[in-house]
């Protein structure tokens, strides 16, 4: 029996003593009011045992974490047909890079850097009634938390400086890859980013990439292939251009968001959230990718 308390135990002690924590996303300015010594790691098995460290119930901004979220409600809306939109190549770019996106006729290289996201923003956009509503009762629903919400600061706060995604959405709309309005595409996209979650909770709501698509309460989501492809998407593409760097230290599909999250998971055995706030020069928890290193190191388990 492996020992994961002990494991998350000590991770969290190292992570308190690591004296460069990283730089805060400061370009969304709510988010550069966090507090930096924030370190917090939660990790649910497939038995629905739970172990944590740190500050692990506390709430964050998931930001492209619901890039895996947004992108599995639009396969389970409209199937395969997800992909005559949008790719699934790694960009080896950073995640808000536009260069590619001209030279490959506004389809984005894979649904998880930000133009991608915004394709499959504007799919939900086009397939749902009130797709913020929706959007939001999917992710409950998923994770059978209803105090899970959307923070209204931080989704003003992006859209004030968002230039960057004005930008994507514009030339998207330019090569006919928008169907809807450049503004109402990002409401939702700047919405659905600023989703407030614990590391816990984003456990609970990953499960079901560990379960074959089913929930926690067993409920069915996504099929098994749209499982397979969705984790394989995280491990080639979920740090954007990092990702190899991910898998050759920690050997897992994950992905990150710029609010210092980090979820990464192990098919049939667990599932694994950490949250420290500094980033590293590449857009990612840089205290949240030493701890995973740590623990598939110690534990000796990754998908490898
Ligand atoms: N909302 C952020 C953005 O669009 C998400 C980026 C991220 O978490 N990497 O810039």
């Amino acid at each position: 029996m492996i020992d994961f308390q002990g494991v998350l135990v000590a991770i969290n002690e190292a992570a308190n003593n690591e004296k460069e924590k990283g730089k805060s996303a400061d370009y969304i300015p709510e988010l550069a009011k966090v507090d930096l010594n924030n370190f917090g790691i939660h990790l649910i098995d497939i038995q629905q045992k739970n172990f944590s460290a740190g500050n692990s119930d506390e709430r964050f901004s998931i930001q492209s974490i619901s890039k895996v979220l947004s992108l599995s409600m639009a396969l389970s809306l409209i199937g395969e047909n997800v992909w005559e939109r949008v790719d699934v190549e790694p960009s080896g770019d950073p995640f808000n890079h536009l260069s590619l996106l001209e030279l490959e006729n506004g389809i984005p290289r894979n649904p998880l850097i930000n133009p991608g996201a915004i394709v499959i923003a504007d799919i939900l956009v086009s397939q749902l009634k009130n797709p913020k509503e929706d959007f939001l009762a999917f992710v409950r629903n998923i994770a059978n938390d209803d105090t899970i919400a959307y923070d209204l600061d931080v989704a003003k706060s992006e859209k004030r400086t968002g230039f960057r995604n004005f930008a994507a959405a514009n030339l998207l709309k330019s090569y006919g890859n928008l169907n809807n309005d450049v503004d109402v595409v990002l409401d939702f996209y700047f919405h659905q980013c600023s989703l407030s979650m614990s590391c816990a909770q984003l456990t609970s709501t990953f499960f079901l990439f560990i379960n074959h698509g089913k929930c926690k309460r067993n409920n069915i989501f996504l099929t098994k292939p749209q499982v397979k492809r969705i984790n394989a998407l995280m491990l080639t593409c979920g740090f954007y251009d990092e990702s190899g760097e991910f898998a050759f230290e920690v050997g897992l599909p994950g992905k990150s968001g710029v609010g210092g999250g980090i979820v990464a998971l192990l098919p049939n055995k667990f599932c694994v959230a950490t949250w420290s706030p500094g980033l590293n020069k590449k857009g990612n928890s840089k205290l949240g990718m030493l701890a995973l290193e740590k623990l598939t190191t110690e534990t000796e388990l990754s998908i490898f």
